[in-house]
């Protein structure tokens, strides 16, 4: 099974949609343990974004997902800008020349990505980090490719366990970031990165459709 080109344009414009939707939610949950900036901030990235999305069109899979890299890091400041922002030049970088994404280069997208959001933030489990929702969404995937699952399948469980993931931080006390200053506080909140990385992988499955 293969995400086309196509697919991947829809899943940039349908992030777009998603986070000037969801401005609002994301923007509550950092207030509660943050600075009330990271819908904003998913916002402007992702609307930049959605301004050059008719420049990257022509470009090949890898060209676009570094592009929108750039576009993030140039555009969002705070944490999440040079943590996406590095997830999806890294992962660009790695697919340069695809015009398509068969399983193993989604796999490729999604743990190259991830790789670069470790390089940025160092990120262990339970930090309370947008890591707690791609670590455990990655090897879900993973282990559904290698068991022979198709993309649709793999991105299925990979959002399974993005879900599981997310509402797993709520317990936690954060490490990382902003929200490590409240130390205890912090506990009993959402992590507003997770929220958001839960939302790019429902809006990746979905952009395949099935
Ligand atoms: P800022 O914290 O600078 O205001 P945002 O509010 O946009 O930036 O993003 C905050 C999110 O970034 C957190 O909810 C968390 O998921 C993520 N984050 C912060 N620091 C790190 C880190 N070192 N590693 C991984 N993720 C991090
Ligand atoms: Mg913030």
């Amino acid at each position: 099974m293969q995400m086309t080109k196509a697919q991947v344009l829809a899943w940039l414009k349908a992030l777009a949609a998603e986070y000037k939707a969801r401005k609002e939610y994301l923007t509550e949950l950092d207030a509660a343990i943050g600075d009330a900036d990271h819908g904003i901030n998913m916002d402007r990235g992702f609307g930049k974004v959605l301004e050059k999305l008719p420049a990257m069109e022509a470009k090949d899979v890898g060209a676009i997902l570094k592009d929108t890299g750039m576009t993030l890091l140039s555009s969002v400041g705070g944490a999440s800008g040079p943590l996406y922002g590095t997830f999806f030049m890294k992962a660009g970088m790695a697919l340069a020349g695809k015009e398509e994404l068969d399983e193993a280069a989604v796999k490729t997208l999604l743990e190259t990505g991830v790789e670069g959001i470790v390089s940025r933030g160092r990120p262990v489990l339970e930090d309370k980090t947008m890591y707690d929702v791609w670590k455990p969404a990655v090897d879900a995937y993973n282990s559904a490719v290698d068991g022979g699952a198709q993309l649709d399948a793999a991105l299925d469980a990979a959002v399974a366990a993005a879900e599981k993931g997310v509402e797993a931080t709520i317990p936690l006390q954060a490490r990382k970031g902003r929200a490590s200053y409240l130390g205890e506080r912090s506990i009993g909140h959402k992590d507003p990165g997770a929220a958001s990385s839960h939302m790019m992988l429902v809006a990746l499955r979905q952009s395949l459709g099935g």
